[in-house]
């Protein structure tokens, strides 16, 4: 059942440019409700049709599980060897969200149907692959129906391991502006590209130096340039330039005096946020870190904790005071590229620990 179940939803077209999460959503709506529970439609984007589904459990509720349910795009099919939108072979289904994160919300309504829990609330979100709007929007919630909530679990593919938290990402423009000049009088300009390269080396040594900054879950912090972009002619001297600079943080960094660190390093060029997520970690002595664990170890699998190098929503979880972990079968390093895959065991694997999990917790 589970193998159809997320066929079914890898079928269902929702990347995260276009907010397609519709279809699949109502694809979850009606089989909630056929299940016979009262799924809730919360809507995000009412014109595009774009809602998270949630399923609330009873007053003593205090777990929340969610799955983001956009994908990223196909891009270019000729890329992939099997249908984008599900195709069973060789003990694998694969498909664009097969990883990330559609396997695992497969494995989640699976067990659901069997070991419905009431003191969970189930959440199927829209908007996690670009913002993390989808999230913010359930968290909305954190006043009215989520109010006992102290506790959450986000799927995503971590390879039947659990993350006690995540690396926060800075991702920032450095902007060099100049003076424009013909290049044949080049000292009557201000070349933007030779700022903005001398900004390009103070990133590199910098790398090194928080390389040397570490957490026992985390390994270290890093900090890499993405993109170098500027001049429009060889015979122009340009006059803007910028890089795209990200920096990995640690939960046991200072996020604030890290901000004003990399605007001092590039000063005096100008800087500009595109995402900041901030890290995040869980005490492993959790009650769900430690639940997890028992589950993890009646099935004989590893059971340690460990810190997710991506980013993913529980940031956002963690800034409402709910200690979280993110947990999913299938491999991450299969995310996000042609012929995402997450194997058939996997799915079996991840109903059997879905299953022990809503049969285990209690309020
Ligand atoms: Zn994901």
């Amino acid at each position: 059942m589970v193998v159809e179940l997320a066929k079914e939803l890898v079928s269902h077209d929702s990347n995260c440019v276009e907010g397609k999460e519709g279809e699949v959503a109502q694809f979850i709506f009606n089989y909630l409700k056929d299940l016979g529970l009262k799924p809730v439609k919360q809507f995000y984007d009412e014109k595009k049709n774009r809602f998270n589904v949630l399923v609330f459990g009873s007053n003593e509720t205090n777990l929340m599980i969610n799955g983001h349910l956009d994908t990223v795009p196909i891009n270019d099919p000729k890329n992939w060897q099997r249908n984008p939108f599900g195709e069973i072979a060789n003990g694998k289904l694969y498909g664009r969200g097969a990883c990330d994160t559609k396997g695992n919300i497969a494995c989640l309504l699976a067990s659901m149907s069997e070991y419905f829990n009431e003191n969970l609330v189930y959440v199927f979100n829209v908007e996690e692959e670009i913002t993390l709007g989808g999230i913010e929007r359930v968290l909305e919630l954190r006043k009215s129906k989520l109010k006992n909530i102290t506790y959450s679990l986000s799927l995503e593919p971590t390879d039947g391991k659990i993350m006690a938290g995540n690396k926060g990402q800075y991702a920032f423009e450095v902007i060099a502006r100049g003076k424009t000049a013909h290049a044949s009088q080049p000292y009557l300009g201000e070349n933007a590209i030779y700022k903005i390269a001398q900004a390009t080396l103070r990133i590199q040594e910098y790398n090194k130096k928080i390389n040397k900054i570490t957490h026992p879950l985390f390994g270290h912090a890093t900090a890499s340039v993405g993109i170098i972009d500027g001049g429009t002619a060889s015979n122009v001297v340009p006059d803007l330039a910028s890089i795209n600079v990200d920096r990995r943080i640690l939960p046991n960094e200072n996020s604030g005096k890290v901000e004003k660190e990399l605007r001092e390093l590039v000063s005096p060029l100008e800087t500009k946020f595109i995402n900041r997520i901030e890290a995040c970690e869980t005490p492993l002595g959790s009650k769900i870190v430690k639940e997890m664990q028992l589950v993890l170890k009646d099935l004989n699998m590893d059971n340690k904790a460990y810190g997710f190098t991506a980013t993913s929503e529980l940031s956002e979880i963690r800034s409402h005071g709910i200690e979280g972990i993110i947990f999913g079968t299938a491999q991450l390093a299969q995310a996000h590229k042609p012929d995402e895959f997450i194997t058939l065991e996997e799915l079996k694997r991840g109903t059997e620990i879905f299953s022990a999990l809503l049969k285990k917790w209690r309020a």
